[in-house]
């Protein structure tokens, strides 16, 4: 019986600074019953968890990403079943590379009532905070978010990188450290101006952000004299010229 199944939010912390969590998601967090909760939200927000709740880290679940994402939604289907109000918190936001959409649709299958809580995507605020306005009306009026993370033995990549180089708004890149090199030849060999600015945006709003900026032709030897880790974002186009103008927010929020 559905009735006495309990609530799962899905929850977007936002990309790290806790002052950038909505009201809404402390309020679920500050009385969830079940927090599931992966590393990506960060380790102050993680901290702040309360003691009351039952707090389980889907990254115990590793393993093949499907077979991991499976087990995820296992977890909360059945601490929901259990009758418990579960809060599943994930970085940014979590309809946006999140996998959030496979866990909305897990509920909907077990009949599971559920609210979605947005967050803040890094996808735009980890830029913002690094001095780069993802559109800017005198250097582009649109922008795209793709993943940086493909299976490198697949054989034909699942991005239109032909379509991509021709694209004259901002490509903002998440999951990308990994294959940045491969993706930052895909757009030159597809015809994207090799002298395109890029930066590297690493654990964007958190005290030791770092960015890194250069051009699609030096961004990844750059990125690897610097050991570059993820979690990264990285912006290709003409924006990240504004990063020299409008600097970088500290980040030192008292966090
Ligand atoms: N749902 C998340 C994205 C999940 S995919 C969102 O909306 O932000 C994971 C990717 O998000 C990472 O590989 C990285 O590219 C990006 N990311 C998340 N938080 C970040 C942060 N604080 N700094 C830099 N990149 C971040």
């Amino acid at each position: 019986m559905s009735g006495n199944y309990g609530k799962v939010y899905l929850v977007g912390s936002g990309p790290g600074d806790p002052e950038l969590l909505t009201l809404k998601a402390r309020r679920l967090i500050d009385t969830a019953e079940v927090i599931i909760y992966d590393q990506l939200p960060g380790k102050v927000i993680l901290s702040s968890m309360p003691d009351s709740a039952e707090k389980i880290d889907a990254g115990k679940f590793a393993g093949k990403h499907t077979l991991t994402q499976n087990k995820i939604n296992e977890a909360i289907v059945q601490k929901a079943k259990e009758g418990k109000m579960v809060v599943r918190l994930k970085g940014g936001d979590p309809y946006v590379f999140g996998r959030g959409g496979e866990e909305a649709e897990a509920l909907v299958q077990e009949g599971i009532e559920f609210e979605i809580v947005p967050g803040i995507t890094s996808a735009i605020a980890v830029p913002a905070y690094a001095g780069i306005p993802v559109t800017h009306r005198e250097s582009t009026s649109m922008v795209t978010f793709i993943t940086g993370h493909e299976d490198p033995t697949k054989e034909e990549s699942g991005l239109n990188w032909d379509a991509l180089a021709k694209f004259e708004g901002t490509i903002v890149i998440l999951m990308g450290v990994k294959m940045l090199r491969r993706n930052a030849e895909e757009l030159m060999k597809n015809g994207k101006d090799s002298e395109t600015p890029v930066a590297l945006i690493e654990r964007g709003t958190r005290p030791d952000q770092r960015v890194t900026v250069g051009t699609l032709a030096s961004i990844a030897d750059l990125a690897e004299e610097r050991g570059v880790k993820a979690p990264a974002i990285t912006v290709v186009g003409d924006v990240v010229r504004l990063h020299d103008i409008l600097g970088e927010q500290l980040t030192g929020t008292d966090f």
